[in-house]
Order: C-alpha cells, then sequence, then structure tokens
C-alpha cells in the first residue's frame, strides 16, 4: 500500500517540525515547506536517517503562486496529497496602538492569507485527486482572546477560526475536513522571541514574562511542540473522518472554552 501523505508549513523548527517528525512516526510519507531551504531539508534528512520518508520544498506561504507550485510538487514528487497542515506563523509583540503598517501587513500576509491560499491549494489538489482529505490549521489560544502586546497576532488567531469554521462548511461535501489546533505557551523560538520582546516593553529581565505565563497554566508546565503533535497526529487520522470545522485547544488548561 503507498504512505498517504502530509505537507506540513513551516516544518523546520517548532511545532512544525514536531508535527512533521509525529506524523512520520505514524506513516506518512511528509513534505516539509518553510522559507529556508537548509533548515527543512535538515530535518527532512533526520527523518529519513531514522527509517521514515521525507522531502523538503522552499514555499513562503504569503506567496499564492509558491503555496500552489508547493502543492504541486508534493503530488508529482510523491503520488499524492493526503493532510495538509497550515502550521508557518510568526508573531509580533507590540501595543496595538504602536503596531506599524508593515508589522500588520506581514502578519495579515503569513499568518491569514497564507492560511488561506493553503486551503485553496489543498481543497483544489484533493478535489483533482477525487479523494477524501484533510486540512489542519494553526489558530491558538489567542484565536479565543484578545491578549495585550499580541493584538494584531490575536486577529490572525481568530480569522483562522473563522477561515477553518468557514472551508469546514464548503469542503465537507467533497469529504474534507477542515479543523485547527489551539496550542497555549508552548517552548518554541516564537516564545524566546516573545518572551524578549515582552521584557523590553515591559523592562524586565529575559524569561520574566514567560515564567508569568507559564504560571497560569493548571498543568503546571510549559508545552512542548509533542503535545501539540499529538493532536494533530489524530486529527490527520481516520480516526477523526468526523470531525470538521472545530478548533481545540491543547493548552494545559489556560483557556476553556
Ligand atoms: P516558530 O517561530 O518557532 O516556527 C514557525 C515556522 O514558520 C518557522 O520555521 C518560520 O520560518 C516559518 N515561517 C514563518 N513565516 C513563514 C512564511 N512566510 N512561509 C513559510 N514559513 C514561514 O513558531 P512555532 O511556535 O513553532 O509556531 C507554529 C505555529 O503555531 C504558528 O502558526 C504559531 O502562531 C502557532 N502557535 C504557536 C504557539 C506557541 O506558543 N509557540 C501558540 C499557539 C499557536
Amino acid at each position: 500500500m503507498t504512505k498517504k501523505v502530509a505537507l506540513i508549513t513551516g516544518a523546520g523548527q517548532g511545532i512544525g517540525e514536531g508535527i512533521a517528525r509525529q506524523l512520520a512516526d505514524d506513516g506518512f510519507a511528509v513534505a516539509l515547506s518553510g522559507r529556508h531551504l537548509d533548515k527543512v531539508q535538515k530535518v527532512a534528512d533526520d527523518i529519513n536517517a531514522e527509517g521514515g520518508e521525507a522531502i523538503a520544498l522552499k514555499t513562503d506561504v504569503s506567496v499564492r503562486d509558491e503555496v500552489f507550485a508547493g502543492v504541486e510538487e508534493v503530488a508529482n514528487k510523491l503520488g499524492q496529497l493526503d493532510v495538509y497542515v497550515n502550521n508557518a506563523g510568526i508573531a509580533h509583540v507590540a501595543q496595538l496602538c504602536n503596531t506599524d503598517q508593515e508589522h500588520i501587513d506581514s502578519l495579515l500576509d503569513i499568518n491569514v492569507k497564507g492560511t488561506v491560499y493553503g486551503i485553496q491549494a489543498a481543497a483544489k489538489q484533493f478535489k483533482k485527486q477525487g479523494t477524501p482529505g484533510k486540512i489542519i490549521n494553526a489558530s491558538s489560544i489567542a484565536g479565543h482572546e484578545g491578549f495585550e502586546l499580541l493584538g494584531m497576532y490575536s486577529a490572525t488567531k481568530f480569522a483562522i477560526r473563522g477561515l477553518t469554521q468557514a472551508a469546514a462548511k464548503e469542503l465537507a461535501a467533497d469529504k474534507i475536513t477542515v479543523n485547527a489546533y489551539c496550542p497555549g505557551i508552548v517552548l518554541t523560538p516564537m516564545w524566546d522571541q516573545i518572551d524578549e520582546e515582552m521584557g523590553q516593553i515591559h523592562n524586565v529581565p529575559k524569561g520574566e514574562s514567560l515564567k508569568q505565563y507559564l504560571a497560569g497554566i493548571a498543568l503546571g508546565r510549559g508545552e512542548e511542540p509533542a503535545d501539540v503533535a499529538n493532536l494533530v497526529s489524530f486529527l490527520a487520522s481516520n480516526k477523526a473522518d468526523y470531525i470538521t470545522g472545530q478548533a481545540i485547544m491543547v493548552d494545559g488548561g489556560i483557556k476553556y472554552v
């Protein structure tokens, strides 16, 4: 039997890397896409060395043509596409009133438009194949509550929940499910950046902002990429065939929705 194929965006580090490794363990052939080919190639090489099947491709998710070309490349090289994980995203820490045009644009371009392009390109490929498909998007606890200093970021993560619901309704007839994962405080390079930028604004040492956020987690520890990858593993599997349009919390107990 041929392997099912999953494409994960922003897979060179952090949550995306964790998801790619988990889906490879689950038996998927995985395509890792990212802005920096060397980074995704390194993770793909690692997965292959451990007995998995992985390829790497260079895609900037904010460029529509690159997203569509990436899906085509994966279908050509690996034979098909079954799961598309819209994971790539950026954060920016600033008071809403001080958020400049450049950051407003890049947050919308990467987090929102990148997710739309991913949904469009994946759905096009699934329909062409005539097979069911699964689209899995990265929302956040910040997609359920607007966080201070993360106003524009929160707006993009709210948007992703809206897109997830609308796409789920529109694509259900084609047996394509669309869901989202909503992590809490995941210990990745993104949170290193958030901690540093919050520290500069509040004039507190490195690590202090993160410590404050970690103190609010019921399960008492920071989240690992593997915690998120476990949920995505389920959402990508046949066990989630009857779930669509949902944005599922995986945050150790921060927000209860
Ligand atoms: P990260 O910054 O560690 O990794 C993000 C990856 O996305 C990087 O490899 C980066 O190069 C890539 N990327 C950024 N812009 C891109 C673009 N235009 N095209 C292609 N790739 C691009 O972040 P992370 O913590 O692993 O977060 C992954 C996703 O999970 C993001 O969407 C983020 O918003 C979301 N999330 C993260 C947390 C957290 O606490 N870290 C919480 C909730 C949601």
